[in-house]
């Protein structure tokens, strides 16, 4: 039998483990993307190096606070060069590996920009100039997303930037701006801020990370009220524009009243959309929605039965691991293997200090759908663990269903809260219950205790908790 020939085009966390997964199950795999090796945003301009220079970012803020416990710093002294060395050497560890191991599987790589001339066809702008046609039986588009760009800026600068020359660290401005108070302004703004930056948050909305849950929110918008020069809520930039060498902003508020504020530089990151354009979708049947993003099924196929679109161009969540674990249904699926996307819960982490993470159904959602919830939370000033470590704030809260008792969703606020999110995750997929929860020993002194101790607080079984109305 002849081998399946398998396009994936975009080498981020989508299409480089799509590859990877085709050539283990033996089939001809032929990977395009612009960079000299796989990575995609993921690696190259997201996810790694951003939590290299937050990794930085709370080195500075934990010597910050450890006169508290009698051990004295002096004033940290940074070296942006060596910085950023440092945070590009972790991406040429990472990339240069999935290099490797994509030789080692025998995908072919194509370096160069694809579009589909028909449903069996694409042609690819090489990198190296001129054009190469490759032939597939089953295409992943894997493209991926860009920055949002509105249309506030006005004239030439290079003092505004977007989370990718932001990620570059060419100075550390006195004062900064950020547009938007969603996951890149609040990481990034976390980055500049520790590195000695005045950063000024700008959200639109009433809150920063709309969407996310208001209790753990809270406790982070009070660490980053301290952290940060100021946040403005309800607030859009209007208009951006140098003066000399100083940026000139007009916000406005709800009423529409515009003020002035001058910064030396601005960061935008208000949102992300799909690649979709530019892709010759209009030589195919493949449909997209309002936004851009790809309509596909469950099992990640597109109009196209044998073209498959994962990540961020086939929807929200626009997150490394959904993009991975569509990669893994798409090339499963294109094996014959029964297979679909429908997970119960896909976690969400925010790596600002501190962390806040949330899996699987939120509280927001299920009030806005009427649906019968338990809500229990554990505050960490009970937590032996965070005390040791001077944590003084920190949140972990399950939602549950109240006639069976199932976990359906969980959100923690507090230091590590994207490690221990896996641990909810895990309950929620597995079925598991308060009781089964409640009865497993977490190991002594730990932050997931926080997670046994939510579901002990249900059945009023918490040591460190008193009630009067306590279970006997
Ligand atoms: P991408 O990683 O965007 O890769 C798509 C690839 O396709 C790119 O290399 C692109 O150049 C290539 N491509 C596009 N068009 C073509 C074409 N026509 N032909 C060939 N190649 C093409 N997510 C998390 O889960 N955790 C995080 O901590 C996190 N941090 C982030 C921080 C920042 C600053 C940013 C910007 C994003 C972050 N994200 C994070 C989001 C994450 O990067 C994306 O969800 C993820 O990269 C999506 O993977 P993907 O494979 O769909 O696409
Ligand atoms: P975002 O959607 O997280 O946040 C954008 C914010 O900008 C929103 O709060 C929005 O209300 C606000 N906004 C929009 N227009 C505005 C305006 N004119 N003025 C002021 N505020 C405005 O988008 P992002 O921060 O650019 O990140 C893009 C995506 O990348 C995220 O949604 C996420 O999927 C992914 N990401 C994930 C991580 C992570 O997993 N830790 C980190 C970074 C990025």
């Amino acid at each position: 039998m002849s081998q399946k020939k398998i396009v994936v085009i975009g080498a981020g966390p989508g299409g480089y483990p799509a590859a990877f997964r085709a050539a283990d199950l033996g089939m001809d795999v032929t990977l395009i993307d612009p960079a000299a090796k796989p990575g995609g945003v993921c690696l190259y301009v997201g996810c790694i190096p951003s939590k290299a220079l937050l990794h930085a970012a709370n080195t500075i803020s934990e010597a910050s606070h450890a006169h508290e416990y009698g051990v004295q710093f002096s004033d940290p002294k940074i070296d942006l060069e060596k910085l950023r060395n440092w945070k590009d050497g972790v991406v040429g560890k990472l990339t240069g590996g999935l290099g490797m191991l994509m030789k080692q599987r025998k995908v072919k790589f194509v370096q160069g920009v694809a579009s589909f001339s028909s449903p069996n066809q694409l042609v690819v702008q090489l990198q190296e100039g001129g054009e190469q046609i490759v032939d597939f039986d089953h295409a992943i588009i894997a493209t991926g997303s860009s920055p949002v760009l509105p249309p506030i800026v006005e004239g030439e600068t290079s003092l505004v930037m977007n989370s990718t020359s932001a990620l570059e660290i060419p100075d550390v401005p006195k004062n900064l701006l950020v547009v938007g108070g969603g996951y890149i302004g609040l990481e990034l703004g976390t980055v500049y801020a520790s590195l000695g930056s005045k950063v000024t948050v700008v959200e639109m909305t009433a809150g920063i990370l709309p969407g996310a849950d208001r209790d753990l929110v809270d406790i982070l918008k009070s660490d980053l009220d301290i952290r940060f020069e100021q946040i403005l809520l309800n607030t859009k930039v209007e208009k951006i524009v140098q003066k000399s060498n100083k940026l000139r902003v007009t916000l406005s508020d709800l009423e529409k009243v515009n003020s002035n504020m001058t910064f030396d530089k601005a960061l935008i990151a208000v949102g992300r959309r799909p690649m979709s354009k530019n892709l010759g979708l209009e030589n195919t049947s493949i449909v997209t929605d309002e936004k851009g993003f790809i309509i596909i099924d469950k099992q990640c196929r597109t109009n196209e039965s044998h073209i498959f679109a994962i990540g961020d161009v086939a929807g929200e969540p626009m997150l490394a691991h959904k993009a991975t674990k569509e990669a893994h249904v798409a090339v499963e699926v294109i094996a014959g293997h029964p297979e679909s996307f429908d997970p119960l819960a896909i976690p969400a982490v925010v790596f600002t200090e501190p962390e806040l993470a949330w899996t699987g159904l939120s509280e927001i959602e299920a009030r806005q759908k009427n649906w019968e919830i338990k809500v229990t939370k554990f505050p960490w000033a009970a937590s032996g663990r965070a005390t040791t470590m001077g944590i003084k704030k920190g949140l972990t809260k399950i939602i549950s269903e109240p006639s069976t008792n199932r976990i359906l969703g969980a959100g923690i606020v507090g230091n590590g809260a994207g490690e221990m999110i896996a641990e909810a995750t895990l309950a929620i997929e597995m079925g598991t219950r308060l009781e089964d929860l409640k009865s497993i020993i977490h190991a002594h002194p730990t932050l997931s205790e926080t997670f046994m101790e939510s579901a002990e607080l249900f059945y009023n079984t918490s040591p460190h908790f008193y009630s009067p109305k306590k279970n006997k």
